[in-house]
């Protein structure tokens, strides 16, 4: 088995007196060498030890590489410039032309997009489905699926996929079982429920900070391998590469991933319970009425709580858009699309996320016009936001007041 260097990166951490607690920026596109015979080496197989080229492979990106497959509990990781080039990359290294995915229907619009609209120019066809209906999943394999594709929460309506059921039946079909893990970083990890691939995009909770954006495919070593390949992998080949100074950025907006979790958590729950209380249909897996609420609590880790996203129904886009505007201005947060943010984010996904999704579409998985999108943030005193959003939806729809 060729190694991922990757793994190896901490023998080149400087530790002691010339040493930082964060590992320096490695600040290069190419690397030296010192013989002519290790060179040739390094384009017939990976070595270890040995950098190349940045687009192959940089020390620092690599660190954080590293960090998300200790995130995910897999041998090894790639970084990508975004997560829809972690999602195109993960794909494409596994389809060829002819073959199909079965695929949740209900996931993020850029995703969606791709594989509805992008990938049949390859002649790479997409199937979706109800995911929550194990059955229909079974019923819609074909000889020729390699990929079932699912988000662990789902984008914007939080259904919760039932990742052990699935990987059971991927491995039944020999299929490989990929899981967008974007919305629950900590909260759950696929690969230990059976997912062969995580992937995720760390433009949202990961960084946190929204400055930036990057994506991470956590898989074994050899899939990562393959990744870089120089000559077949689709992650060199299409280049989708983060810089090191973006890497050692998100690497340290890592380090707190855990508390910030806990408290998107602790806040979102606060809020759809408020919601749901004033007679709003909310989705939201910490609430005992959501379908997935047993299931997710089998299969997170509980100390992190149900996630930082609730979704709840304002019926039509104009009531919606009123209240998004109304919160912005009474400084509830940000109407912004987005994620993990330090504020609230709101958003409508019928008109922006998911406009991908068509209207027909979107009426057919419960996608309703009306729905927000929030994306809590880490206020301190979540009574006092609270306030302010009682106070939007008094001043937008006064049959609640
Ligand atoms: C944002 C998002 C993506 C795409 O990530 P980018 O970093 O914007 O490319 C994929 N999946 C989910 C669930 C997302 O929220």
């Amino acid at each position: 088995m060729k190694k991922d260097p990757a793994m190896q990166i901490q023998d080149y951490w400087v530790f002691g007196e010339y040493g930082g607690v964060n590992p320096s920026i490695e600040d290069a596109s190419t690397f030296t060498f010192l013989s002519a015979e290790k060179m040739q080496e390094l384009f017939q197989h990976e070595v270890e030890g040995c950098f190349l080229y940045s687009r192959h492979l940089n020390p620092t990106v690599h660190y954080l590489a590293q960090s998300l497959a200790l995130l995910e509990d897999t041998e090894s990781a790639q970084i990508t410039s975004s997560g829809m080039a972690a999602i195109s990359c993960a794909v494409l290294q596994i389809c060829s032309a002819g073959d199909e995915i079965l695929s949740s229907r209900t996931i993020y619009g850029g995703t969606y997009a791709l594989f509805k609209n992008f990938l049949p120019k390859f002649n790479i066809n997409t199937t979706f489905v109800n995911f929550l209906d194990l059955e229909e999943v079974r019923n819609a394999i074909t000889p020729r699926t390699k990929i079932l594709y699912t988000e662990a929460i789902s984008n914007p309506l939080l259904e919760v996929a039932n990742i052990p059921e699935l990987s059971k039946i991927a491995k039944e079909h020999n299929l490989t079982l990929i899981v967008d893990n974007t919305f629950s970083p900590m909260i759950l990890q696929p690969h230990k429920l059976g997912a062969d691939i995580v992937v995720h995009s760390l433009t949202k909770f990961i960084n946190g900070a929204s400055d930036c954006v990057g994506g991470a495919i956590c898989a074994n070593h050899d899939f990562v391998v393959n990744l870089k390949d120089v000559h077949f992998g689709a992650a060199m080949l299409l280049g989708p590469t983060m810089d090191s100074i973006r890497a050692a950025g998100i690497l340290k907006n890592l380090r707190t991933l855990h508390i910030r979790i806990k408290q998107h958590s602790k806040n979102a729950q606060f809020i759809a319970e408020k919601l749901t209380e004033m007679g709003f249909r909310v989705f939201y897996p910490g609430l005992p009425n959501h379908p997935q609420h047993e299931l997710m609590k089998q299969m997170m880790n509980l100390d992190y709580g149900f996630g930082g996203m609730v979704t709840f129904d304002c019926k039509t886009p104009q009531t919606a858009n009123s209240l998004m505007l109304k919160m912005q201005e009474n400084k509830v947060g940000y109407f912004a699309v987005s994620l993990g943010f330090y504020k609230t984010l709101f958003s409508a996904p019928g008109l922006s996320t998911s406009s991908e999704i068509s209207p027909e579409e979107q009426e057919r998985i419960g996608l309703s016009p009306g729905l927000v999108r929030m994306s809590v943030g880490l206020d301190n005193h979540i009574e006092e936001t609270w306030e302010r959003i009682l106070k939007s939806i008094r001043e937008v729809c006064p049959e609640k007041a």
